[in-house]
């Protein structure tokens, strides 16, 4: 099997975690859609290969691929990043227990805390990721884990990640992030020194728009115990959805490097436009983050968003003009998406909690895909002078 800390993440993408020869000198790991395996007689509950467990050849490769990219010690694959953090949180708190999350995450995440956490005798602190010296008030004895997300929707704001790091060393609380905006390509946790990273793989990581999935990734010691729960839980991702994730995942480099460069020059595009009241993103010197996010970041992301000084009778032309991108709420596609945030990923906040967090009814979220950046541009330029 090949392995290299020291090649690059195209190079690890393709090689890392591949066995060589493969079973029956295939290049390409088959699918072992087996649900259990044969034992020795004697063999016990942990030599089990059953695939809920985890524990058959084509999850294991999948595991050992995924923790290469993330430069982590284990990793494992869900059945969706919902299924990742909310098995990450049951192994981490139990009843009594206090969370320190950030307060701009994902509206799944943000609605798991609000709507179930009480009912589980668990309770949380949302802080603001970019202010470090606000973080001590919000620490309890019973505070065991601090949750944050790398670029957040749909701002793409950057948190002050370093200090997240250091303060949850300090504190003894384990780091978790949400790595989903920014794949392994443009940040690696685990290498950063967060406890626990996780991914919804329904997004970049697989990038072809036709699966869910998702990752944990961290130390062995960590992992395992996510296992566990997830063995317990049952979110298990299915080998055939597992093999079409390691597929994608050999193209990711290529793919999220095509998407930063479209988002910054899209990005560069928009903000030089009159009829553009605000753009969104960390690679703009503009951007609030965009000074630490350039040193902690090795590209800022295939995402950014966007309102009109024209509001939305403007944002509404725009997106009916546009002929490339597709309206549809997910992102990390091979394809461009876009979508109004209001009505989607943020539409079961009140609007007065909308606007207070910048979330305008005005607001585009534009997930950039692989297309030729001069497309891109040449069809966002004709839509806008419709708007
Ligand atoms: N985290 C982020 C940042 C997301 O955008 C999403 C989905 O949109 C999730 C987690 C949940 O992922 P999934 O839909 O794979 O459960």
């Amino acid at each position: 099997m090949y392995s290299s800390d020291d090649s690059r993440i195209e190079t690890q993408a393709v090689h890392a975690g591949e066995q060589r020869p493969g079973p029956e000198g295939s290049l390409v790991y088959p699918i072992y859609q087996g649900t259990v395996f044969a034992t020795q007689p004697g063999e016990g509950y942990h030599d089990i290969q059953y695939i809920r467990l985890n524990s058959t050849p084509s999850q294991n490769y999948l595991h050992g691929k995924l923790a290469a990219l993330e430069g982590a010690e284990a990793a494992l694959a869900t059945s969706s990043g919902m299924a990742a953090v909310t098995t990450i949180l049951h192994s981490l708190l139990r009843a009594g227990d206090h969370l320190i999350a950030g307060d701009t995450l994902y509206g799944g995440t943000h609605n798991f805390l609000t709507d179930h956490a009480e009912a589980l005798g668990w309770t949380y602190t949302f802080v603001d990721p970019h202010d470090p010296s606000s973080w001590a008030a919000a620490r309890r004895p019973n505070t065991r884990a601090f949750l944050v997300e790398t670029i957040t929707n749909p701002l793409m704001r950057v948190g002050r990640l370093r200090d997240v790091v250091s303060f949850a060393r300090a504190e003894g609380l384990v780091s978790v992030i949400d790595n989903t905006f920014a794949s392994p390509v443009n940040f690696r946790p685990a290498v950063a020194g967060f406890d626990l990273v996780f991914n919804s793989a329904t997004k970049y990581l697989n990038g072809h728009s036709d699966l869910v999935a998702g990752t944990v990734a961290g130390s062995a010691e960590l992992v395992d115990k996510v296992r566990h729960k997830l063995n317990i839980y049952g979110g298990t991702l299915d080998p055939h959805a597992g093999f079409l994730l390691a597929r994608g995942m050999k193209t990711l480099a290529l793919r999220v490097r095509a998407q930063n460069a479209n988002a910054h020059s899209l990005a560069e595009f928009l903000a030089a436009s009159d009829k553009v009241a605000a753009v969104n993103y960390a690679g703009l010197p503009g951007h609030p983050d965009h000074a630490h996010a350039a040193e902690l970041l090795s590209g800022f992301g295939g995402m950014l968003s966007f309102r009109f000084a024209g509001g939305l009778g403007a944002t509404e032309a725009f997106l009916e003009a546009l002929r490339l991108p597709t309206v549809a709420p997910s992102l990390g596609g091979i394809e461009s998406l876009v979508t109004r945030p209001a009505i989607t990923s943020h539409a079961g906040m009140s609007p007065a909690d909308r606007e207070k967090v910048g979330v305008t009814d005005d607001l585009i979220r534009f997930s950039c895909g692989i297309e030729h950046p001069d497309d891109l541009i040449a069809d966002v330029a004709q839509a806008l002078d419709k708007v």
